[in-house]
């Protein structure tokens, strides 16, 4: 990729500056105030910016530890505008990286050449029975208040709800119910995407398959999703919620699979948090009269204590908004590491990884909890081949950058150690991972996941924040 200067002037012009054209022999853009002449840029709907605040935003992420300032932002008026930059990148060997609301922890939504602002597409087109077509840049929190005011709701959603449509699909989307429905991204019916060359491609199950099911779970490395029509399911309207804790490790994962195996809650979580008791989290969702019959649910459990609670089911999904909103204010380094193992690793790893943690190296939360890896069907997404598979997250919040440097070094120790017992990583967190990591993560799929960019982003535009290709 070539080295791109911003023009000065569009720089200083600050917020105002819009760009108008490029200048390829100084690799800089020019804004209106510029009298050198340069390539038009072509005519779009949103506008391109290059104001030190938007660069700066762009550079950032909910980890606060790697910082790519791009030449530019994109805030895209329509599918259109995407197609168009796509193309001019192309042109003129430019990065691309869609970022939905930057979730991500280690960088995975930057790029050194233009990050396009998913949120300017935040349009839900359409509610039907069982089905919605919203943009991409669409939280989930304003879908399941639209669906929901509909009596239907996703059948799986994630902890957080302050999500983008189109960043969770591109790295699949797990949340407590997905042993009943898969993930996010198993519950898609249609997308319409701009691919790495600058196609405008409508894909599904029966139109261009191989990009509908390279695209979901396919980290932005193919196309960027510009709209998603997805599942809906009718809504219930209340969620009882079962807290059960228990003494060790063990008796927690030995419960969770006798929940996991007869499906019993619609949806099972765990935590196993250092410092505080080890916690089975299991949700009936329901529609009164009718009931959850707590004796039926709690069987064969054996934990030391129960604590019932019921709420409505919106407020259910988004139990976590307000505390996440807490730590964005302190901006804290977030070293996360994110991993999936195969059940029969789980114990002795997640004992070994305690034993090592502190809580306060542990940060907020220790997510413990087992998914049917059956219902988990799209091909890039890649999990231990075992037919249950538990999710260990360690979602650090830590207070300086020395300590978040120590935490992303033991995070690749971790994840070394994972690889070894046949886990994989789930790639919202932050390890430092090589081409050759790559390869292993994609294993029996790599040909096909290399093919894949070739055929859809041949000259590597996309997504270069992942560094699988770059
Ligand atoms: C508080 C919190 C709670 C979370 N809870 C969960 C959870 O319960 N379950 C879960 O699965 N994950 C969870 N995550 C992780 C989250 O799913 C990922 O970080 C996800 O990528 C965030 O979505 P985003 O919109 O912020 O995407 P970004 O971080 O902006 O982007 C992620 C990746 O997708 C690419 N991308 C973004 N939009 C598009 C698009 N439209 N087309 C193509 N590529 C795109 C980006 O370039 C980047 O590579 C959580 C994260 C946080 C911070």
């Amino acid at each position: 990729m070539h080295k791109v200067n911003i023009s000065r002037r569009a720089v200083l012009a600050g917020a105002a500056a819009t760009v108008v054209a490029f200048d390829p022999v100084n690799m800089g853009w020019l804004t209106a105030a510029d009298a050198t002449p340069g390539v038009r840029l072509p005519n779009l709907d949103g506008e391109i910016v290059v104001d030190e605040k938007s660069r700066t935003e762009a550079a950032d992420d909910y980890g606060h530890l790697v910082h790519r300032v791009p030449i530019a932002v994109l805030r895209p008026g329509s599918a259109q505008d995407i197609q168009k930059l796509v193309r001019f990148a192309n042109r003129h060997g430019l990065t691309v990286a869609m970022r939905g609301q930057g979730h991500s922890t280690y960088g995975q939504a930057q790029a050194s050449g233009v990050v396009i602002d998913s949120s300017t597409l935040s349009t839900i087109h359409r509610i039907g029975n069982g089905h919605a077509t919203v943009d991409s840049g669409v939280r989930w929190l304003d879908l399941i208040k639209a669906t929901l005011a509909a009596g239907q709701t996703p059948p799986v959603a994630t902890d957080y709800l302050g999500l983008s449509v189109g960043g969770t699909l591109s790295v699949g989307g797990i949340g407590g119910a997905t042993s009943h429905h898969g993930l996010l991204v198993d519950n898609v019916l249609s997308l319409e995407v701009v691919t790495g060359t600058g196609e405008l491609l409508r894909c599904s199950p029966a139109v261009r398959p191989d990009l509908f099911h390279a695209v979901l779970g396919g980290l932005g490395q193919f196309a960027v999703i510009t709209r998603a029509t997805v599942r809906l399911i009718p809504a219930p309207t209340t969620a009882r919620v079962y807290h059960l804790t228990y003494p060790d490790l063990r008796s927690l994962t030995a419960a969770q699979r006798v929940a996991l195996r007869d499906g019993r809650f619609s949806y099972l979580e765990g935590q196993a948090t250092p410092g505080a008791p080890f916690l089975l989290e299991g949700v009936a969702y329901h529609t009164p009269p009718a009931a959850p019959d707590d004796t039926a649910l709690l069987s064969g459990l054996a934990p030391s204590s129960v604590q019932i609670t019921e709420m409505p089911y919106f407020d259910w999904l988004n139990r976590i908004w307000d505390v996440v909103q807490q730590l964005m204010a302190l901006c804290l380094p977030g070293p996360w590491i994110n991993l999936f193992l195969p059940d029969e690793a789980t114990d002795a790893y997640v004992t070994n990884l305690l034993a090592e943690t502190t809580p306060a190296d542990a940060g907020g939360v220790v997510l413990l909890y087992p998914v049917l890896r059956s219902r988990i069907r799209q091909p890039f997404v890649r999990l231990p081949d075992s037919p249950v598979v538990f999710l260990l997250a360690l979602l650090r919040a830590t207070p300086t950058p020395e300590d978040a440097q120590r935490l992303i070094r033991v995070n690749r120790a971790q994840y070394e150690r994972a690889v070894a017992v046949g886990g994989t990583h789930y790639p919202v967190g932050a390890i430092p991972l090589t081409q050759p990591d790559w390869q292993t993560h994609y294993g029996d799929q790599w040909r096909s996941f290399r093919a894949t960019k070739h055929r859809y982003d041949p000259h590597h535009v996309l997504g270069p924040g992942q560094g699988i290709f770059q």
